[in-house]
C-alpha cells in the first residue's frame, strides 16, 4: 500500500511532518523526497550550534548557552558560580565543538546553520 494513500499514516510514529512544505517524511530520512528541505534526525536537537557557541563564547559565565538549549537550572548555576570560574564554559566550549553539547531533552546540537 502506497504511505501517502494510507489514511491511518498520520497515526504512523515513523513518519514525522516536513518543516518546510508539510508532506509526512520517514523520519530516518535526511532530506525532504518533497521539497529537498533538510530534516531533523531524532536525537538531533532544533537548536542551532553558532547561536550557543557564540553565546557560550561571550556570555558562557553568565550560562547564556544554556538558557538557549533550554537548560534553565543549570543556566542559572552557572550564573551563580561565573561559569564554575570558567572552567564549565570551557568544558561547555569544547562539547560544543565536538558535537555532544545536548538540549534540555537530550538530544545532541549537531548544526551550526
Ligand atoms: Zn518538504
Amino acid at each position: 500500500m502506497n504511505a501517502n494513500a494510507d489514511p491511518n499514516a498520520s497515526l504512523n510514529p515513523q513518519m514525522v511532518f516536513c518543516r518546510a512544505c508539510g508532506r509526512q517524511v520517514h523520519i530516518s530520512a535526511t532530506s525532504c523526497p518533497g521539497c529537498g528541505a533538510r530534516q531533523i534526525a531524532a536525537g538531533e536537537s532544533p537548536r542551532l550550534l553558532l547561536p550557543a557557541f557564540l553565546l557560550c563564547l561571550v556570555f558562557g559565565y553568565l550560562g547564556a548557552h544554556r538558557y538557549y538549549a533550554g537548560k534553565i537550572g543549570t543556566g542559572i548555576l552557572m550564573l551563580l558560580t561565573a561559569g564554575g570560574l570558567g572552567i564549565w564554559v570551557l568544558i561547555d566550549l569544547i562539547m560544543l565543538l565536538s558535537g555532544t553539547f545536548t538540549d534540555i531533552e537530550g538530544r545532541r546540537l549537531t548544526r551550526w546553520l
